[in-house]
């Protein structure tokens, strides 16, 4: 099979890990490897000078054997289906990773999000929720945020969902605003996810954080929250980057003040200190602990030799190609997969959803603690069984997934029949 595409890649794993699996039923594999539901949508957006544009969107439905569809809305210029069925294919197997109850879905919007005015945004929102309303909902499919989105679109969103569906509807997204029913614990819980798993992977290795050295590609939601994590825990954060440029300080970088550089709206290629370079150069810089936090496709057979950290922790879906990831464990190189390693913010946006079903509001302190759970006890499952079957831990991560939602695709057997 060609590797061109990341659904082409989602296949190909998906491929190696039902062997390990035993999955030999071809009807079987067949089903998870096409998506249930796909809407491809025109949005109609009035612009603020008058004209009118239309954007392409799209909601895959990938997998709904284990729950209702979960995952996030994308606003990038690169978006196209097979991206999204991708990023879908990868939700459903997180989510099963995890062991929450929910299936896999993604949306995304084909747009330059940062061409738009705040004005423009929440019309393109509102627009393309006007056009998924129907199919989605509290029990059925349930986005949250990713590139280029955040708590505002949510909250623009869940508005939309109540005022068209003439429903409290908080419930049909996660990652809100606190205010309008967000979890606490929401804007850090994939960087947090992520931290649990490497903390676990290292203290099984009898290592700690403490003065390893760290580069982050991407400092957004995932990126920027792992660097204030990472070097608390005593790491050194040498190199970061967004789609601008790299900064890069042997020493340590000043997380702290990056991220308020950020938050003000600045890009890296304005930032006036420290060394700058191209955007993907912190993949070639940590000596200990690499963290993919941008875009799929990072990592590839051309540069994957290039890689120098003994870890890799992949907050990005999908920042690995099969062909690096076949180099990387060949030079010794611990890739900490996405499925798993990412698949914080979708625990905690489960835990959002069931406060918001059940009316509850859990304090901070009660979301990390059942996040660092979740996170502990799905790293030793993986890990268990990368070690009894001797594979990667990505293919692991993808076997169990698959089991479970093997499992759950099977049907309950009727009741015996009762004779009187
Ligand atoms: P974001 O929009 O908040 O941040 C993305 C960052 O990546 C920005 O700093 C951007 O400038 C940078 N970037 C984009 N292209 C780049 C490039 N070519 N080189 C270097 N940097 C680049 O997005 P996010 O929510 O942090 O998501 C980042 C990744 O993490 C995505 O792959 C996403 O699917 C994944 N992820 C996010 C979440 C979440 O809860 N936010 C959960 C799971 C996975």
């Amino acid at each position: 099979m060609s590797n061109d595409t990341a659904f082409d890649r989602f296949l190909a794993t998906v491929d190696s890990a039902a062997k390990v699996a035993g999955i030999t039923d071809p009807f079987v594999l067949e089903r998870i490897k096409v998506p249930e539901r796909i809407h491809e949508v025109s949005v109609p957006v009035t612009l603020d000078d008058g004209n009118q544009q239309l954007f392409t969107a799209y909601r895959v439905q990938y997998n709904s054997a284990r729950g209702p569809y979960k995952g996030g809305i994308r606003y990038h210029p690169n978006v196209c289906l097979d991206e999204v069925k991708a990023l879908a294919g990868w939700m459903s197997i997180k989510t099963a990773v995890a062991d929450i109850p929910m299936g896999g879905g993604k949306g995304g919007i084909k747009v330059d999000p940062h061409k738009l005015s705040v004005h423009e945004l929440e019309s393109l929102t509102r627009a393309y929720t006007e056009r998924i309303w129907r199919d989605i909902g509290p029990e059925v499919d349930i986005p949250a945020p990713d590139v280029n989105t955040d708590s505002q679109t949510m909250d623009w969103l869940a508005d939309e969902y109540e005022r068209l569906a003439g429903v409290h509807g908080g419930a049909v997204v996660t990652g809100k605003s606190i205010a309008h029913g967000g979890s606490l614990g929401r804007d850090t819980a994939t960087a947090q996810g992520g931290y649990d798993v490497l903390e676990a992977a290292l203290q099984a290795k009898g290592e700690t954080l403490t003065d390893k050295t760290v580069a982050i590609q991407g400092f957004g939601n995932a990126g920027a929250n792992a660097a204030l994590l990472l070097a608390q825990a005593g790491a050194r954060i040498v190199a970061v980057s967004d789609s601008t440029a790299s900064l890069s300080a042997p020493g340590g970088l000043p997380v702290g003040e990056l991220v308020e550089f950020k938050d003000r709206g600045g890009s890296f290629d304005q930032f006036l200190m420290f060394e700058k370079g191209p955007a993907d150069s912190p993949l070639f810089e940590a000596l200990d602990i690499l963290v993919p936090a941008a875009l799929e496709g990072q990592i590839t057979g051309v540069n994957a030799e290039r890689v120098k950290a003994r870890w890799v922790l992949e907050l990005a879906n999908g920042p690995t190609t099969p062909e690096a990831d076949a180099i990387l464990e060949a030079r010794g190189i611990t890739v900490l997969p996405d499925i798993l390693a990412n698949a914080g913010g979708v625990v905690v946006s489960y835990f959002e959803w069931a406060q918001n079903m059940h009316s509850e509001r859990w304090v901070r302190e009660e979301v990390e603690a059942r996040l660092s759970v979740t996170m502990r006890r799905a790293f030793e499952n993986v890990t268990e069984l990368a070690d009894r079957k001797n594979v990667s831990l990505r293919v692991a991560a993808y076997a169990i997934a698959l089991e479970r939602i093997v499992a759950a695709m099977t049907p309950a057997r009727p009741a015996a029949v009762i004779v009187r």
